[in-house]
């Protein structure tokens, strides 16, 4: 979380670093600041909120071409002007954003503060503008070079001095990319916000740092050893990163999954309807046992993924949320995969959990959408999702992309074992993009029941076996975007406890598809009825038994029950972002949350 932006040019960088933080904004939005270098002098601007607050403000500092900004996600101190980055030292020389923890803060602050400086915020980063002034004696790559190594956590920062033309930026477990321009560089979190720029990307690596000097970049290790490092192409367009004529990025997102799923299909069916996936350095016949670590909708998915797996190619699967997995001593044994899924591939969670596995002896594979990302780097094989670049916080077209990846895999993992081709199922998911064009084609039916239930305060997603992942993606995206409380779970579990909840208040969304558990989840359907609570039902067809239980149906195509989920999460998706856009929320960024969630 939190975007940072640095620029080194000869254009005038205030508005270029407001562009790039409105780009990345979708990691954080608690406040804002930018710090322009201009021939010996610093000139700072901060606000509490967004970036749109702090234009203004940037615009109106003095022209200046190098600079260096941030939009916060806050972990430590409240979202406030005065924690907001950029932080100083005590004599208002060295500026500093970072997007990331200080772990072992507190102790360097009572260091620091026995020393005499002065702390005015409450963050962790503070620490690292006074570590840098310690250590700094006319050489800022040094100062920095120091103060880091005696801090614990994660960083990517981007740190300038007023007394030297240069911006230092270093990373260890967030994400820094720097875009190689003509007389220009630029360095930000994201590939999105360097674009606009340059398609000519460098990943820094973890223990690496840039000096970004006039036309010229330099990347070394921390013991200051040049790293020669390739130049990478970003694929995405700027085109893409725009909302093209919709109301907000999730709705443009959701409108394009049929081009993503196609996507992410292309090129990896042949003609003989064989799977071609560049997994080389796995060897899947001698695959015993998976474990799916992820977080979030990537859990979700990694939910129906077990599923997948186990039906498909027959191999025993366990999913763990990645931050458990990495805390409690994981057993790993020879034989044992470990699929890390992420869209951002920068999800700290998932990144020290698939570390983790790979100290322990796993091999790794990654189910990632963003190219070049860190776990699409660590992986010993990935499999990219193409499904272009998700902007909006709440995941949407990532989701069945993630699936189709784990459907894909399934079936290589079958293919490479020797299992015959699962010919129906390989035709069904080459027609999963139209299928998904018919449920947005009706997308105004959907309109009408968020219309009719933006008011509820609560929430059931009910669903049985593959649909039971899917009702705690429908619940999360409803929660995350429009603030009701929404729960998901297995539909059996109801009489268990959470039936006691029923009422004519409460909803239920009930996924009763025409597979093996139809005839169950009507009596699950009934029980709620003769509680007096509502129904929502997401069906295959809309007949009598359905219609007796409630009018309020979302017909979907029908589908084999592997891509059910897929087909499922498509009407949830626009219910849940036609009820936060009725209640008038900032669909795009949601309150308190941020996308890839860089820190643990
Ligand atoms: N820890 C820093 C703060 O709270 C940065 C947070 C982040 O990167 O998400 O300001």
């Amino acid at each position: 979380m939190c975007g940072i932006i640095a620029y080194f040019g000869k254009k005038d960088v205030a508005p270029i670093l407001i562009d790039g933080l409105k780009r990345l904004e979708y990691r954080g939005y608690d406040s804002a600041g930018v710090c322009l270098l201009n021939n010996g002098e610093l000139f700072m601007a901060k606000v509490k909120g967004r970036v749109s607050e702090l234009e203004k403000l940037a615009l109106n500092l003095k022209h200046s071409n190098i600079g260096i900004a941030h939009t916060r996600w806050a972990t430590h101190g409240e979202p406030s002007e005065v924690n907001a980055h950029p932080h100083f030292d005590c004599k208002n020389e060295i500026a500093v954003v970072h997007n990331g923890i200080i772990e072992n803060y507190t102790t360097l602050k009572e260091i620091l503060e026995k020393e005499g400086h002065k702390f005015i915020s409450k963050t962790d980063t503070e620490v690292l503008s006074h570590l840098i002034e310690k250590f700094y004696n006319n050489n800022l790559e040094e100062a920095v070079t120091k103060a880091l190594e005696l801090v614990v956590g994660t960083f990517g920062i981007a740190v300038v001095c007023k007394k030297e033309n240069k911006i230092v930026v270093a990373r260890r477990g967030s994400p820094i990319v720097l875009g190689v321009g003509e007389g220009e560089n630029i360095i930000a979190s994201d590939a999105v916000a360097v674009l606009p720029f340059t398609k000519k990307v460098i990943y820094l690596n973890d223990n690496e740092m840039v000096v970004l000097t006039d036309n010229k970049y330099e990347i070394k290790n921390f013991d200051g050893q040049i790293v020669e490092k390739e130049i990478d192409e970003i694929k995405w367009t700027a085109a893409e990163i725009e909302k093209k004529g919709f109301k907000h990025f999730m709705l443009k997102e959701i409108f394009e999954q049929p081009a993503s799923i196609e996507n992410t299909l292309r090129g990896r069916i042949d003609e003989n309807l064989n799977i071609k996936l560049s997994i080389d350095n796995i060897d899947l016949k001698s695959i015993k046992r998976i474990t799916i670590v992820a977080c979030g909708t990537a859990w979700h998915a990694g939910l129906i993924g077990k599923y997948l797996i186990e039906k498909i190619a027959g191999i025993p699967t366990d999913v763990d949320y990645a931050s458990e997995f990495r805390y409690r001593n994981p057993i790993v044994r020879e034989g044992d995969l470990v699929i890390a899924i992420s869209q951002s591939g920068e999800t700290a969670d998932t990144l020290a959990a698939l570390r983790e596995a790979k100290l322990k002896g796993a091999k790794t594979l990654g189910i990632i959408n963003v190219v070049g990302s860190t776990i699409g780097r660590e992986v010993d094989s990935g499999i990219y999702l193409h499904a272009g670049p998700e902007i909006a916080v709440a995941a949407t077209k990532s989701f069945p992309c993630m699936l189709t990846g784990l459907i894909l895999f399934s079936l290589f993992l079958a293919q490479a074992n020797g299992k015959d081709a699962d010919k129906e199922l390989l035709e069904e998911l080459n027609s999963l993009p139209e299928k998904i064009q018919e449920i947005l084609d009706k997308s105004q039916d959907i309109l009408l029941l968020a219309k009719k239930f933006k008011d509820t305060k609560n929430f059931f997603f009910l669903g049985r076996g593959v649909n039971f992942p899917s009702a705690l993606e429908g619940a999360l995206k409803l929660k995350e975007t429009s603030y009701i409380h929404a729960e998901g779970y297995p539909a059996a579990e109801m009489k268990h406890g959470p039936i006691a909840l029923v009422d004519p208040e409460l909803v239920s969304v009930f996924f009763a598809m025409n597979d093996h558990t139809y005839a169950k989840i009507l009596s699950n359907m009934e029980e709620v009825r003769a509680r007096g609570g509502q129904i929502i039902a997401v069906v295959n067809e809309a007949n009598s038994d359905i219609l007796n239980l409630t009018k309020n149906v979302i017909v979907v195509p029908k589908c084999r029950e592997e891509l059910m989920p897929i087909i499922s999460a498509i009407p949830l998706q626009l219910l849940a972002y036609y009820i936060a856009d009725l209640r008038g929320f900032d669909v795009d960024k949601p309150k308190n949350l941020a996308k890839s969630v860089t820190v643990e």
